[in-house]
């Protein structure tokens, strides 16, 4: 047996399947470790950024408090009060000017200044403010309506950025003390701040503008879309006089500082125009609605992120590289049994039973090679009772082989004979049909009408003229039995039933002719007057195995020999009279009425007289024959002693069988009853039996009659071992004018008609005359009568 090579080894599957699992797994951790860690530097770093951004705006704040706060204190001097409540108020009041610049000894403010109520500076440490209307300014609106206010603008007169802190002076608000502070004191320290490691970082004023920024080009850019009516009021105040606001994308920021959320956000946005994700951070400053915002790029925040991820991953993809190598190294350890089992087996596979193993792993893998030597062990048992079996199979399979072969032989020789007898077999079919149509064609071209019959007389083939003359067609016919189709009748007695001629050849195997007389009724009911012989078919064997039938059209000689019956009829009555004349004037000439004649006159006038009785005899043969033939016959039955008449007869003869020395013995069986016969017709048919059997004898033969009977029919034999009669002309024997040739030769005297007179009164009175011989043997007529004799009595 082939064995297969794994494709894939157990160990190499185990380990791709742990590597394959410990790489999914590995990955997972990585994942999940890394997102932990990002997730985890990111909070620390915004929390980091967020507290930064908290200590700058405490700074910032404290710093706003501080300029507000002065603005406050200012605002409580009395003399400050009092001033503004002059009717006429000087213009940089030297007591006031003194008591500002004092308080603001120390303090970076850019300017300390007193407005009216009209919004006019009246005195300032910056001489530029005075006389100016500050009305419009939002601080002045705010503090003159009762409300310290603070905001950042750019100064209508400074044309620079400040933060403004106003206070209204008194209760009923004679003034305002205003403060303005420069914010580049408040921004450098933020410059200096340590949010600048991550990033940018900006002043956003309550419009929502960045009003100081580390990166240049956000300076005065809107955080997002302002919306109108803020644009409107800063167009109104003139709050950025030159510079064109234009806003950036950052509307999550803008939302905080128009909300004036309190609480610190860190979020990231997109920015657009550096496309990149940038980390926002926004604090409120103090009270006031200032927000500082930093901005850090998310790659400068993730890339320490990164270099620890990369770390962690490094060190856990080598962690798991290991495991692999380990298990591997473990696996191969593991299996290392496990393919000394498998070479084991092969070795036995192949052949080896004497192979042995020791494994001693104390696991599985030690129990399974104990069993499969176990195994090996039984198998080695039985292996040797299975080659001795095998031995004794072999010899016994090698002698049924050889035994196989001569039988293969053998139907190999039969297999070649049947073909030759198949393909003779083909041969004479071919043959057969040949033959066959041969007949066919001879038989269609036969003017007669032929039919073959099988042996149960059952249609196998007929010819054109058959066709024609029964009116039915091949296909009708095949296959029917032939009695089925041709209804032959006895002219004279069309209602008596017909011999099943076919059937006697078939039993008897012997030629016969039909009947004289016989016609043929067409389909249509046509009749045809016909002649035909029937013959046996035969085997070589001698077997009848069917019948053939010649039928003839007779009509013509039926004519002819209506025609001839006609003449013998005339001619016989014409010449009966004469004839009867005749022999009465002989006897009277020979019993001397004339005179007596001398001796030669007598001898002339006896051949005269012999030769005119044997034509009267003639003469009355023919008139019978014509009589029967015109159905004219008419009995004149009177009871009759049989026995009695045939002795007479035999008695009457006596000239003729002392002529041939001819002896006669008659069986009379006296219990014979008398029949009612026509005694004259009788006594005809006895004479012309007896004195044929004599006629037809050899000098000295031997004539016996019988007669025997029961109580239905009686039996006359006359049995004669004479010259006999030749089998062809038996057929035709009574006949009209019939003599056969050998009768001829022997007996030149005769008719022929002596024979066809008895059978046709024998057989008018129901019986049956039955001619049978052997030519140089001798003949046999039996007459059978029945008791009661048939009779066509005279009228
Ligand atoms: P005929 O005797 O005048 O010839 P029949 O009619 O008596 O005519 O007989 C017809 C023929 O039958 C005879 O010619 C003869 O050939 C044959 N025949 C009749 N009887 C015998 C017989 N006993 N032996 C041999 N032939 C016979």
């Amino acid at each position: 047996m082939n064995k297969s090579q794994p494709k894939l080894s157990l160990r190499l599957k185990i380990s791709l399947m742990v590597s394959l699992w410990v790489a999914t797994f590995g990955v997972v951790i990585i994942l999940v470790i890394q997102n932990l860690v990002t997730a985890n530097l990111i909070a620390s770093k915004t929390e980091t950024i967020d507290s930064i951004l908290s200590e700058q705006t405490h700074e910032t704040a404290r710093r706003l408090d501080d300029a507000k706060g002065s603005a406050d204190v200012v605002a409580e001097i009395p003399e400050i009060g009092e001033y503004l409540e002059l009717k006429d108020p000087k213009f940089q009041d030297e007591k006031v000017l003194k008591i500002l610049k004092e308080f603001g000894l120390g303090r970076s403010y850019e300017s300390l200044y007193i407005i009216n109520t009209n919004g006019i500076a009246m005195t300032s440490t910056d001489p530029s403010f005075v006389k100016n209307d500050f009305s419009f300014r939002k601080y002045v609106i705010n503090a003159l309506a009762g409300n310290s206010y603070s905001e950042m603008a750019i100064g209508s007169v400074s044309n620079k950025l400040g933060f403004y802190f106003s206070t209204p002076v008194k209760n009923r608000i004679v003034g305002v003390v205003a403060v303005k502070l420069d914010p580049a004191v408040v921004f450098n320290d933020l410059v200096l701040s340590k949010v600048r490691d991550y990033g940018h970082l900006f002043f956003v004023n309550s419009d929502g503008v960045i009003v100081s920024a580390t990166k240049p080009e956000f300076l005065y850019k809107s955080l997002d879309q302002l919306n109108s009516d803020t644009l409107a009021e800063i167009a109104v105040e003139k709050r950025y006089p030159n510079e064109n606001v234009t806003p950036l994308d950052y509307s999550k920021a803008l939302q905080v500082v128009i909300g004036g959320n309190d609480n610190s956000k860190v979020f990231f946005v997109n920015d657009k125009i550096d496309m990149e994700q940038e980390l926002i951070a926004l604090r409120k400053v103090g009270n006031y609605r200032y927000y500082l915002m930093s901005e850090s790029n998310q790659t400068d925040v993730l890339a320490a992120v990164k270099t620890i991820s990369l770390v962690i991953m490094g060190i856990i993809a080598g962690a798991l590289f290991l495991g692999v190598i380990i298990q591997l190294l473990f696996l191969r350890f593991a299996f290392a049994p496990l393919r000394k089992l498998v070479d084991y087996a092969g070795k036995v596979s192949s052949g080896a039973i004497n192979e042995a193993i020791e494994i001693n792993t104390g696991d599985e893998l030690q129990s399974l090679s104990e069993s499969i030597q176990d195994m090996v062990l039984n198998i080695k048992g039985l292996y040797k009772g299975l080659e001795e079996q095998v031995t004794v199979k072999t010899a016994e399979l090698s002698g049924a082989l050889a035994i196989m072969e001569v039988k293969n032989g053998e139907m190999d020789n039969s297999k070649k004979a049947m073909l030759n007898v198949m393909e003779d077999l083909n041969d004479e079919k071919e043959k057969i049909a040949a033959e066959k149509n041969r007949i066919e064609t001879i038989l269609s071209s036969i003017g007669d009408g032929v039919f073959v019959t099988d042996e149960q007389g059952r249609l196998v083939m007929v010819n054109q003229a058959v066709e024609k003359m029964s009116g039915f067609t091949n296909t009708e016919m095949y296959g029917k039995n032939y009695a089925e189709i041709f209804k032959f009748v006895n002219e004279d007695s069309s209602n008596s039933e017909y011999p099943n001629f076919v059937n006697e050849v078939i039993v008897n195997g012997n030629v016969l002719s039909l009947l004289p007389h016989t016609v043929l009724i067409s389909k249509n009911g046509n009749s045809t007057p016909v002649l035909d012989s029937a013959a046996p078919l035969r085997t070589a064997e001698g077997k009848v195995f069917g019948c053939v039938v010649v039928v003839r059209d007779n009509t013509k000689e039926r004519e002819l020999e209506r025609s001839k019956d006609d003449f013998l009829s005339v001619a016989s009555h014409q010449l009966r009279t004469p004839l009867g004349s005749m022999r009465w004037s002989l006897e009277m000439l020979l019993n001397g009425d004339a005179g007596e004649l001398n001796a030669e006159a007598t001898e002339i006038a006896k051949q005269i007289y012999d030769g005119n009785l044997r034509m009267i005899g003639l003469v009355n043969d023919l008139l019978d024959v014509s009589r029967i033939d015109q159905g004219k016959v008419m009995d004149n039955p009177t009871v009759v002693d049989l026995g009695e008449t045939i002795d007479k007869i035999i008695m009457e003869i006596e000239p003729l069988t002392m002529a041939k020395n001819v002896q006669i013995s008659s069986t009379i069986d006296k219990k014979v009853p008398k029949l009612n016969i026509d005694l004259q017709r009788f006594r005809e048919v006895m004479t012309n039996l007896i004195s044929n059997a004599v006629k037809y004898n050899k000098i000295g033969g031997l004539v016996t009659v019988d007669l025997a009977g029961d109580e239905a029919n009686i039996v006359i034999t006359i049995s004669d071992n004479g010259i006999g009669i030749p089998k062809n002309d038996l057929v035709r024997l009574g006949s009209k004018f019939f003599r056969a040739k050998n009768a001829i030769h022997s007996e030149s005297e005769g008719t022929g008609l002596g024979l066809y007179v008895a059978r046709k009164f024998v057989e008018g009175w129901g019986g049956k005359l039955i001619i049978e011989s052997e030519v140089e043997v001798g003949s046999k007529m039996t007459v059978r009568l029945p008791v009661e004799i048939k009779s066509k009595i005279k009228e």
